[in-house]
């Protein structure tokens, strides 16, 4: 839900101008913080997939075929796929 304002004023030349500002509303999505980093997750989830294998953690998939770490298997696939 957005919240919309809007104001009509002129200026020296007689222009009429009209601002619109649109600000969120207080109803916004509550948004999950990670403590330790500041990261921000828009869902619970996705900051507690954080905390468990992101967040302070070493790399933990190696590449096979060469010294390239990370700390997502994903990451670690689109490696393979795109650098061998
Ligand atoms: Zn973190
Ligand atoms: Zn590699």
């Amino acid at each position: 839900m957005w919240l919309i304002v809007s104001k009509a004023s002129f200026t020296s030349d007689g222009v009429n101008v009209i601002v619109v500002t649109r600000t969120r509303s207080v109803n916004q999505e509550p948004t999950h913080r990670c403590e330790q980093c500041s990261r921000v997750y828009s869902h619970h989830s996705s900051l507690r997939n954080h905390q468990k294998f992101e967040c302070g953690k070493p790399a933990q998939f190696g590449c096979p075929l060469c010294q390239y770490r990370c700390k997502r298997k994903g990451n670690l696939k689109s490696h393979i796929r795109n650098v061998h």
